[in-house]
């Protein structure tokens, strides 16, 4: 609910457009009504990023029919100032203290069409609790997951979406230059991931969540938390960094490699022609990128690169995986995914090769799929970044 939450860096006729799609899907799929409570679906439907309290906000999408958003008396303002309230698109109503808001959202929906008695979405993340509450108030209704109508919908970003994905990618990358281009050796992991977030937020993120910075045989572990290992010249680093800026998650990896000013120290001949077949693997799979290309073929190019070299058992999970309000979301770049990248598409690209107790390496940048290519959002060097680190 902060003034950066709503900022309408994304004009509000486009919440006007989603809600006018996401109104359409739902009808074409048999529901009655799309009921969205506080998470990424509410606010790339409305913009408002509402705080996840146990008070329900719901917002109520009928095929026909106005849309409305139920919220608590006391959060009547900052409701009101998001983009597709304050645009015209949708009309707030409040509950007090003492009504049941479930209740009223049964109501909505019972007083929609004919298919609203029969089947409603709900939004994935929607808690328990009111998820129970809203089964027990519309009985004989069927329950659906609404992403049923929001992930084709968010799979395909606006030319502003793109914009805001990439400015996070660039702020991740400046971070990442700082980071390498610092002391590195004689620090501990978990005091890197510090000024790793710090940084971040100096480069306007706001929620700087994540700061994967394993070192020497910790980078073999893909999601290691950074812990009090006291990094070494000589060893590799995986910098995997990101978090939320204006909405919009960054997500980008680099090995760092430090040699101390020892030259002695630089990457034996092993790690390099490891990292020259991971680095061939990511060029790969992002050159596949191309509308109508099937997700799970982004991740075969980049695999078929690394069996080819024999580190086939080294690449332990997916390629990549959707981003956007959230750093994970579909799409999911892994075999048996066979749906079709669309133009607009955003997604990591984030190989790796792991060997268990010695070393690990992993390369990811944010893809866009363009009309005819690939767009990289991100910018810094996927070079191995051997550097002094004193
Ligand atoms: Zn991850
Ligand atoms: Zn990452
Ligand atoms: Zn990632």
């Amino acid at each position: 609910m902060t003034d950066t939450a709503t900022r309408p860096s994304i004009p509000a006729e486009r919440f006007g457009q989603r809600l006018e799609a996401a109104a359409r899907i739902a009808g074409e799929r048999g529901l009655g009504a799309l009921l969205i409570g506080v998470g990424p679906d509410l606010r790339y439907l409305t913009g408002y990023a509402a705080m996840p309290l146990e008070r329900l906000t719901m917002l109520v999408v009928r095929p026909a029919g106005r849309l409305i958003m139920i919220v608590p008396r006391l959060e009547k303002d900052p409701a009101g100032r998001s983009p597709a309230v304050a645009g015209g698109f949708v009309e707030v109503v409040t509950w007090e203290e003492t009504e049941d808001p479930h209740r009223l959202v049964a109501a909505a929906v019972a007083g929609g069409s004919e298919s609203g008695r029969r089947a409603v979405g709900v939004n994935d993340t929607l808690w328990a609790s009111h998820v129970l509450r809203l089964q027990a108030e519309l009985s004989g209704v069927r329950f659906e997951r609404g992403s049923t109508v929001t992930r084709e919908l968010r799979m395909t970003k606006d030319p502003e979406e793109i914009e805001l994905l990439r400015q996070a990618a660039q702020a991740a990358d400046r971070v990442v230059d700082q980071i390498a281009a610092g002391r590195l050796v004689g620090r501990t992991e978990a005091d890197i991931a510090r000024e790793t977030r710090d940084r971040l937020a100096a480069e306007g993120h706001e929620s700087p969540d994540f700061a994967i910075v394993a070192s020497g045989p910790n980078a073999a572990s893909p999601h290691h938390e950074a812990s009090d290992r006291v990094i070494r010249a000589g060893e590799p680093i995986v910098l995997d960094i990101g978090g939320v800026r204006e909405g919009y998650s960054s997500d980008t990896t680099r090995t760092l490699w430090p040699t101390g000013g020892d030259p002695s120290r630089a990457p034996d001949a092993e790690f390099t022609r490891a990292f020259d077949v991971l680095r061939r693997a990511q060029a790969a799979a992002t050159a596949a990128v191309r509308p109508g290309v099937a997700a799970e073929t982004i991740d075969s190019a980049a695999r078929r690169t690394i069996d080819e070299a024999g580190f086939g058992p080294n690449f332990i999970h997916r390629t990549g995986h959707g981003i956007g309000l959230e750093v994970h979301e579909d799409p999911y770049l892994v075999a048996g995914n066979a749906e079709p990248l669309r133009q607009g598409t955003a997604f990591s690209v984030e190989p790796g090769i792991y060997v268990a107790g010695r070393w690990g390496m992993r390369l990811e940048d944010i893809v866009v799929c363009g009309a005819d290519g690939p767009d990289v959002l991100n910018r810094s060097s996927l070079d191995l970044r051997v550097v002094d680190g004193v």
